[in-house]
């Protein structure tokens, strides 16, 4: 249908609202967004449009969605090497999986140990959404410092833990250095207790599943390592869908029933949900299983190589620009760096210069980083962004200029 005089004035506005976000589909931002192209993101965005109303809370009234989910989770449990067993749902995005890894772990270990002050052992690096999770529902964060290539330390996280830990927690990648924890020791740890781990594989799950097939050697990472419980693989960050699709993999069905809710304490009936959300829009599920198709395993391994290609094209750029320091090779596409030397040039104000030129870098610390997303949209335009860096590193180390910190998420 056309819109009317006054749908098409109101939609105008919402369109003019946009005019000073960052431009991410130029491939001048590294944080936040991902772009697959223009029909992938047609199909999203068409997809999305058909089921926003469309209520995932009771997939009985909406098989549509039902359907959505167990294809993309069907899918998804390929990625990660999941076999017969596992069981997954669909989620908002990666900070609800790792929400339901938390709360899972803290039914399984109250139910089959009767621990009542449970804690979660992990390193400093994993996602703040851990540190949510633990303070939502009510489990204690035993953060333990990385080792000095900025992975897990298995003895340390093995020191930390004790009869209370329902959780272990390794990432692949972590996010602010984008290196893969030593899964296989940490999910041992796991296992001789008879606890869970979890693999935040939010970042990873869709690049480390494609660099395989394609040949690369990752180390690794997913459900076939004995011992992971549960894994998170983002939609709308590396699968290229729209916002709001996430899936949480757990490695059988009664691990899977730690995760869930029903209740019948009120006047209303049964009442089940799968996660966080009660109502819940069909939009990101339909994009998600839409793309998913469209893109097929041909498009995820282009998208995949291109993104891969591109962060070591930055990586090795990095390593060759005087003042700068690559905190870590790449393990999948996360690239990040900082100054050389104490006194080198303000990595901050750096990213200022490099924002007054039109490109949006994330900032991170300690140690004060600067923090790159690389994906598919990115490979046009790695090379003017090389020379910006180059640029603003001379012109801040002349001029002494400090930069602002910022931060990865807002409150207001
Ligand atoms: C993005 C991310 C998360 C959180 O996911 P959201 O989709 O932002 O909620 C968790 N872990 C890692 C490693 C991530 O990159």
């Amino acid at each position: 249908m056309e819109p009317d005089d006054r749908a098409r004035v109101v939609l105008e506005e919402t369109r003019a609202a946009g005019h000073d976000d960052v431009a991410w589909k130029q491939g001048r931002v590294f944080s936040l967004a991902y772009y697959g192209g223009p029909q992938v993101e047609l199909v999203a965005e068409r997809a999305h449009a058909m089921y926003s109303s469309a209520n995932g809370l009771n997939a009985d009234a909406f098989p549509s969605l039902k359907r959505f989910q167990s294809d993309v989770v069907a899918r998804v449990i390929e990625w990660v090497d999941g076999g017969a067993e596992a069981a997954g749902f669909m989620t908002s995005g990666g900070t609800e999986s790792i929400l339901m890894a938390v709360k899972a772990a803290r039914e399984r270990g109250r139910r089959e140990r009767g621990i009542d002050s449970p804690n979660v052992v992990l390193p400093t690096s994993a996602h703040a959404a851990f540190e949510k999770a633990c303070y939502y529902f009510g489990l204690e964060s035993r953060r333990v410092a990385v080792r000095d290539d900025w992975r897990a330390d298995v003895d340390a996280m093995s020191r930390a833990a004790d009869e209370n830990t329902v959780l272990f927690v390794a990432s692949a990648p972590q996010y602010p250095q984008g290196v893969i924890d030593p899964i296989p020791e940490i999910a041992a740890l796991a296992n001789d207790r008879g606890v869970n781990c979890h693999v935040d594989a939010c970042m990873g799950g869709v690049t480390l599943a494609y660099m395989a097939r394609s040949g690369e050697s990752v180390p690794p990472w997913n459900l076939s390592v004995p011992g992971v419980t549960s894994i998170s693989v983002d939609l709308h960050k590396y699968g290229y869908t729209a916002k709001g699709a996430s899936v949480i993999v757990h490695r059988n069905k009664t691990l899977r029933s730690y995760q869930t809710f029903v209740t019948d304490n009120w006047l209303g009936g049964v009442y089940g949900s799968s996660g966080v959300l009660g109502t819940k829009s069909g939009g990101p599920m339909a994009a998600a299983w839409a793309v998913m198709r469209y893109l097929g395993d041909d498009g995820y391994r282009s998208l995949t190589a291109t993104a891969r290609r591109t962060a070591l094209r930055l990586a090795d750029a990095v390593e060759s620009i005087d003042g700068l320091v690559l905190r870590a090779r790449p393990d999948s596409t996360l690239v990040s760096f900082g100054s050389r030397e104490q006194n080198g040039p303000d990595i901050f104000a750096v990213a200022d210069e490099l924002f007054r030129r039109g490109w949006y870098v994330d900032r991170q610390g300690p140690p004060p980083s600067l923090h790159c997303t690389v994906n598919a949209s990115h490979e046009g335009t790695i090379d003017d962004f090389i020379a910006d860096v180059r640029d603003a590193v001379r012109l801040v180390g002349e001029s002494g200029g400090r930069g602002r910190e910022g931060s990865y998420g807002t409150v207001e």
